[in-house]
């Protein structure tokens, strides 16, 4: 039996059993183990959309899927059946100007799991069997645990912000958010040498989560008066909390001619920001899409770093999905909540 967690609308999550997936040519069959529960997809069941992409008809969620290879369909190859794998949840077109341009992360015509952004939609990774191309198939790294593996996806997103940034190494770089994807910005700008890395977020406990990342400064974000807000510009500002305040944050905390990227999605439509700082402080703003080649060197920073164990707050069978996605949503408690396919 095949079960998966597919979305029918705002507030209607349900699992339910699925037609068993039959590999077609070129696809693989993948049992599923973990599911990172993501923002995009607490979207989808919030807000029945994120972006500006909306719901027009049910979507099995997830895109932080890992699992097993089982079978191959027609002309299909990859890693051995038995094989631990991670999912590519991208598979661009190849053919538009930013495929040829090396860009494929802002491909136009990309297909990406569990994304309302065509219709009919992409069905997603939370299901207990999948087909999808093998080209997306990666082989984990040995000793790779596939819990932690889990983490790829939003590490590769991670690890695209920082490159987008430019040199961080030896540098001041300040993320405002410690959400999951946060934490593993803050995880990949240590890996990538960040001198002083300072996090920003409303509440407590995801500071703490921040800190076990690596952030070596934690502010509250509503304190002006916090004792930890740097006290010179950062180079770097990396934003990653999805919210206007956020933005004005990363533009006026940066130093002159610093750099800021804009990682989080912010709300659909328009969002004010403090545009004549970014003229008279010459601040380069830059967009974070996704990621590309990253995420084959998210596997490797995962397979040499058990550090990373201590985002994954909370693990739940797919079954209780509900209370896995109610259990994402409080960031009071939680940092990267999994479901548990097996
Ligand atoms: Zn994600
Ligand atoms: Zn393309």
């Amino acid at each position: 039996m095949v079960l998966g967690c597919v979305i029918h609308g705002q507030g209607d999550l349900r699992v339910e059993e699925l037609p068993e997936p039959e590999p077609a040519p070129g696809q693989a069959l993948v049992a599923i183990r973990y599911g990172g529960i993501c923002g995009s997809d607490l979207h989808y069941h919030r807000h029945g959309g994120v972006g500006d992409f909306r719901l027009r008809e049910p979507m099995v969620l997830g895109h932080e899927v890992v699992g097993t290879v089982v079978a191959y369909g027609e002309g299909a190859t990859g890693p051995a059946v038995g094989t631990p794998v991670a999912v590519h949840p991208a598979t661009p077109c190849e053919v538009c100007p930013e495929c040829a341009d090396g860009r494929a992360n802002v491909c136009r015509d990309t297909r990406y799991l569990g994304s309302a952004a065509r219709f009919p939609h992409v069905q997603g990774g939370f299901a207990s069997r999948i087909a999808v191309p093998a080209a997306q198939l990666r082989a984990l790294p040995d000793g790779l645990d596939p819990r932690r593996a889990a983490l790829a996806e939003p590490l590769a997103v991670a690890l695209h912000a920082v490159r987008r940034a430019g040199a961080v190494k030896g540098r001041h770089v300040l993320v405002t958010g410690a959400g999951p994807i946060g934490c593993l910005t803050i995880a990949a700008a240590r890996a990538a040498g960040a001198a002083t890395i300072t996090a920003t977020d409303l509440l407590p406990r995801a500071l703490e989560f921040a800190a076990a990342a690596g952030a070596t400064s934690c502010v509250r974000a509503d304190d002006p008066d916090d004792p930890h807000w740097p006290s010179e510009g950062v180079d770097v500002a990396i934003e990653a909390s999805g919210v206007a305040a956020g933005l004005d944050t990363c533009l006026r905390r940066v130093r002159r001619g610093g750099v800021v990227v804009q990682l989080g999605m912010l709300p659909p439509g328009q969002s004010p920001f403090a545009g004549n700082v970014l003229v008279s402080r010459e601040i380069e703003l830059r967009g974070a899409l996704r990621f590309h080649t990253e995420f084959d060197d998210a596997l490797r920073l995962l397979a040499a770093e058990p550090s990373f164990d201590a985002l994954i707050s909370g693990v739940r069978p797919v079954g209780a999905a509900a209370e896995a996605f109610a259990l994402a949503a409080d960031r009071s408690q939680s940092c990267k909540v999994l479901l548990d396919f097996a």
